[in-house]
């Protein structure tokens, strides 16, 4: 709690805490689909979901300075708010940013309330850093948009009620300039979503493929080939949306865990665990700092842009790096006598972070284009038509 925050807004956080302390204390250990559904119609019932959202489309219409509030409040709890995190923090502010006022007072209530849940399908099996070769097409048929392809690495997909999908609209320009962003449901007869397991055992992301499904044009998100520059958009917010949810939830194998268990093993006056945890204790706080800058810089309206890289190239780097301190100060206890297996979980996640919301090459790359202003790395196939590309399915048929 700062002293200089006006009274208030401690009175707000305060609130806020007792009201998360009380609905918190109800929840089982392990919160299912049904339970974090309706934690979110609470939080939103108690005022607590969008709080700096317009209030036409289901928001708090509050400041910043009540949104940090009430995440500082939150930071102290285990909120089973996860599988809604694509939707708030991508979705929704891609369509506050650029959806029309009848896509938004059609999904941001409800997104807020916890009653939908979404997904972001971009990545494909041939395009991941470079998603802008996806070959997923939709072709225009009288009112809908017919939609066919594959997408994979699909987050909470299965769970998902609708998502955003970026799809081939006109493959006779370059490959930028043919997409076109939509809102796809997710329950349309025709798509098909199947798990995938990730080496913490569970199935956290999946493939998806779509035979035929018809969207209607109305779900258009953003200009008809104008999805190159929707999906940057929901990117922007993804990577800030990683880093601050990130700085939001525990870490299992934070330097607070790490201190305590290497405190229960008798460790503590070892010079290299000493040296270890502070290095890891500075990276955690100059991490939390910036997270949180930019938190109100959003929260302000200044977009971080490709700032946000920053954050997220922070995280994947700080998440790799306190998993090998885990592994180094508890040794076989990482995995033989943790804390309910939450450190050996953290490790096998840890490397995803490096790829999941674009790569750590691709953070650099664009660190050191658009934030550094470092020569460009040359891209010879921005002008050339799409449909003359050599890649994925294409680049096979090409070389029979
Ligand atoms: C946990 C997790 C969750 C995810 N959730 C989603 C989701 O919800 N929706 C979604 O659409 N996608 C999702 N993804 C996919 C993610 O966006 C992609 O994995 C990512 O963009 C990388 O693409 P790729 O896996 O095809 O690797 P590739 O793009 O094939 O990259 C392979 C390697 O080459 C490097 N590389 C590629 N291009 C360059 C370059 N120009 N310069 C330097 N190095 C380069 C990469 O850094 C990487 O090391 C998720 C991934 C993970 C791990």
């Amino acid at each position: 709690m700062t002293s200089t925050s006006p009274p208030d807004i401690d009175e707000y956080r305060r609130t806020a805490r007792a009201w998360l302390e009380a609905r918190t204390a109800g929840l089982p250990p392990d919160p299912g689909l049904d339970d974090a559904r309706a934690f979110m119609a609470d939080l939103y019932d108690a005022g607590y979901s969008g709080i700096t959202w317009p209030v036409e489309y289901g928001g708090q219409g509050l400041s910043a300075a009540e949104e940090r509030a009430f995440q500082q409040a939150a930071s102290d709890f285990t909120l089973p708010v996860g599988v809604f995190g694509i939707g708030l923090g991508m979705c929704g502010p891609t369509l506050l940013s650029i959806g029309t006022e009848e896509q938004k007072r059609r999904h941001l209530p409800p997104l807020l309330r916890g009653e939908e849940i979404w997904c972001q399908m971009f990545s494909e099996p041939g395009a991941g850093s470079d998603v802008a070769s996806l070959q997923t097409r939709a072709v225009r048929d009288g009112d809908h948009w017919v939609v066919n392809g594959q997408k994979v690495w699909t987050s909470v997909a299965r769970q998902a009620d609708l998502g955003l999908l970026i799809a081939r609209t006109d493959p006779d320009v370059p490959k930028h300039q043919g997409i076109t962003m939509f809102v796809i449901d997710m329950h349309d007869p025709g798509v098909t979503v199947r798990p995938l397991r990730d080496m913490t055992g569970e199935s956290h992301f999946n493939e998806i493929f779509f035979d035929d499904v018809r969207v209607p044009a109305e779900n258009v998100v953003g200009e008809a080939n104008g999805g190159w520059s929707a999906a940057v958009t929901t990117l922007l917010h993804e990577r800030v949306s990683i880093g601050m949810g990130a700085a939001r939830t525990e870490r299992p194998a934070s330097f607070a865990a790490l201190r305590r268990a290497a405190g229960e093993r008798g460790l503590l006056a070892d010079p290299a665990v000493r040296e270890r945890l502070v290095d890891l204790y500075l990276r955690e706080r100059a991490f939390d700092l910036l997270s949180a800058k930019m938190s109100q810089e959003v929260k302000a309206g200044i977009q971080p842009g490709a700032r946000g890289s920053v954050v997220k190239l922070l995280l994947a780097d700080l998440t790799l790096d306190s998993a090998d301190a885990a592994s180094e100060i508890l040794g076989p206890d990482t995995v033989a006598h943790d804390d309910e297996g939450r450190i050996a979980r953290a490790l096998a996640w840890g490397p995803g972070m490096a790829l999941g919301g674009g790569t750590n090459e691709i953070m650099r790359n664009i660190i050191g284009d658009r934030v550094l202003g470092l020569p460009r790395e040359p891209q010879v196939d921005r002008a050339v038509p799409f449909k003359d590309l050599k890649v994925g399915t294409q680049a096979k048929e090409a070389d029979r």
